[in-house]
């Protein structure tokens, strides 16, 4: 579903380059935590991804798109097939829970009687069913997040990038993000999630690749975060 190889990415006002030299695989379907400290490059790795940087060497492919060689025009097709969740949530603060994922929808131009079937089946699936018509105001945190986790799901991705997905959130909360995760994982979804919460990594025992200054210093099939933090 993904590859990188020899992937290098440089920004012009650094030094060091954000990501050295990375190469991952990723198969359909899997669970991988994309773990380091902060500034070790996962942001950097997610935003390749979703061709919001290019490469500065580098293969990078996405399901059958050679992203980096991707023409701009090319740009909102790969983004239409890849889901985001954000520490931040990120929501239309204007909009209700069911508007805001709507407007998912209506930005790709679906069919109305499409969006009117498939908001309110999604909302259920995150547990909202009983929220569609409040702001994300009147939500907790937690349910914010999973408005979030509702609109990039809406239109079955092909993967879903959640970028600390859980860091403004209790770890109650927290946990509850993660089966849902794990739910949308099961459904075929390919996930990678970026965070530095060594508990939820420990607890899930998924596949772990760990950057640090850029460099993909491990890879494993079901990794702990680590011992020595
Ligand atoms: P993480 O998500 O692990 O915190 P980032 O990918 O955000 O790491 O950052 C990796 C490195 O790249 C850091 O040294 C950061 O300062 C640098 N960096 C990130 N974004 C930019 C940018 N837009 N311009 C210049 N340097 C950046
Ligand atoms: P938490 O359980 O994280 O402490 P809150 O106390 O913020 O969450 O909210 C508890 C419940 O009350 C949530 O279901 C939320 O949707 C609802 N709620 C919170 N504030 C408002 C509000 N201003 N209007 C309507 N419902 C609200």
């Amino acid at each position: 579903m993904i590859t990188m190889r020899n992937v290098t990415k440089s920004y012009k006002t650094s030094t060091r380059p954000a990501l050295d030299n990375v190469s991952v695989e990723v198969d359909k379907g899997e669970f991988v935590f994309i773990i380091g400290p902060s500034g070790s490059g996962k942001s950097t790795f997610m935003r390749l991804l979703l061709r919001e940087e290019a490469p500065s060497a580098g293969e990078i492919r996405v399901a059958d798109f050679r992203v980096d060689r991707m023409p701009g025009r090319r740009v909102p097709g790969l983004r239409q097939r890849m889901g985001v969740v954000f520490q931040d949530f990120r929501l239309l603060q204007q909009k209700t829970v069911q508007q805001n994922v709507a407007f998912a929808l209506e930005v790709i131009g679906k069919r109305r009687q499409f969006i009117e079937r498939t908001v309110p089946e999604v909302l259920d699936m995150v547990g909202l069913g009983g929220k569609a018509d409040r702001l994300p105001s009147e939500l907790s945190g937690g349910e914010q997040q999973r408005v979030a986790i509702a609109r990039a799901f809406v239109n079955r991705p092909l993967v879903l990038l959640a970028d600390e997905p859980t860091g403004n959130l209790d770890p109650d909360t927290s946990g509850d993000i993660m089966m849902l995760l794990e739910r949308i994982n099961r459904t075929g979804t390919t996930v990678l999630m970026a965070t530095h919460d060594n508990h939820i990594v420990d607890a899930m025992r998924r596949r772990v690749v760990e950057l640090d200054r850029g460099k993909l210093v491990r890879d494993e099939a079901t990794g702990v975060y680590g011992v020595d933090r």
